[in-house]
């Protein structure tokens, strides 16, 4: 019995560390929507000089992000494609036809990944005007439906050039951009050329409490201002969080590496045990995704079972389950995991 709860629930699950919380507690601050908080400058140049941007604007959420950005790219009635499993169409609570009236067009994607051929089948024909209007293209990478796989440059590339050529917009929701840069050893500003709006999440992998930048030209961020304050997203002395922000850059973007290494090694290791089922080499980054097969146990009894022997999982449909690594867990906590799972569906 371990007295520490293991929580592989999500990368969210992350606490800030003695090191962030003092970064956060020195903060120099100002009043952020009046573009006085130094700290949040500070973060913006950062972001900007990361992607290659020319302007960033520090948002409460990723979440908040993908929906500025969408109400920037679009007007009511317009089209946005993306990945059947995309986070814009399964978590975000409806935002986009709530706060963009847009309609979304599925693209039936590879593990979240889509090539250009596909998005170009997808396109709607811009002379009629029975079709909704096609305007804009959204990539998730990594993709979280799509068991955390990175986007290959050339494919996003491919993509782009599509998009370009029929005057399509692209957003990229980079909720876990540094896993998949680390994972694919492609530059953040790399990808970030491939689209013209963009955001990096601080509260995944980044172990962040609040907090993501978006990013692209400065006519697009000025005009996500207007939004950010019409959505109530404008923050005052936010330099406190911005800190937190800045420290996830600078100390936990290449550790990353670890949380990969474990997830490999968790992958594994349930590939081992008996009424699991997991397709390991699926599994790219942070994300686990794996089935429980035992007969008469469902995802939610054995996230039951483990949350009671102190092991923290998800349950995503019926059978399948989701286990994510973090800078909060370590090897150690995982052989932990894999005993407790192993131990629950043995009993
Ligand atoms: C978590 C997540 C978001 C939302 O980010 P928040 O900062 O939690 O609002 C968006 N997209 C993806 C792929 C995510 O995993």
């Amino acid at each position: 019995m371990q007295n520490r709860f293991i929580d592989l629930y999500s990368d969210t699950k992350t606490k800030p560390s003695p090191g962030m919380r003092k970064a956060m507690a020195e903060a120099e601050v100002g009043d952020e929507q009046k573009m006085e908080d130094p700290t949040v400058n500070r973060l913006r140049e950062r972001v900007c000089e990361l992607l290659g941007t020319e302007d960033a604007v520090f948002l409460p959420s990723g979440t908040m992000a993908n929906q500025i950005a969408i109400r920037v790219h679009c007007r009511p009635g317009d089209e946005v494609m993306a990945d059947k499993t995309a986070h814009i169409i399964n978590s975000e609570g409806g935002g986009p036809a709530a706060n963009a009236s847009v309609m979304i067009r599925t693209i039936d994607g590879t593990a979240g990944v889509f090539t250009g051929e596909q998005l170009k089948a997808s396109l709607r024909d811009p002379a009629s005007r029975y079709n909704p209007r096609s305007r804009l293209v959204s990539i998730e990478n990594t993709s979280n439906g799509g068991f955390g796989t990175a986007w290959p440059l050339a494919t996003m590339q491919g993509v782009a050039e599509v998009a370009r050529a029929a005057g399509v917009s692209l957003h990229m929701d980079g909720a876990r951009l540094a896993n998949a840069c680390v994972k694919s050893g492609t530059k953040a500003r790399d990808y970030a050329a491939c689209v013209d709006s963009l955001w990096l999440d601080y509260t995944k992998g980044l172990g962040a409490p609040v907090g993501a930048t978006l990013a692209g030209s400065k006519a697009f961020i000025q005009e996500s201002w207007r939004h950010k304050q019409m959505m109530g997203g404008s923050m005052r002395q936010s330099g406190v969080i911005a800190a937190a922000a800045l420290y996830a850059l600078e100390h936990n973007w290449d550790r990353l590496a670890e949380d990969h290494d474990n997830a490999r090694h968790l992958s594994e290791g349930l590939a081992n045990i008996k009424g699991i089922a997991i397709d390991v080499p699926r599994m790219q980054t942070n994300l686990v995704f794996f089935e429980v097969t035992k007969p008469g146990w469902t995802a939610q009894r054995l996230v039951d079972a483990c949350k009671e022997r102190g092991v923290g999982l998800g349950a995503n449909t019926a059978s399948r389950l989701r286990a994510v690594t973090h800078l909060d867990v370590g090897r150690k906590d995982i052989d932990v995991a894999l005993k407790t799972i192993s131990d629950v569906l043995a009993a």
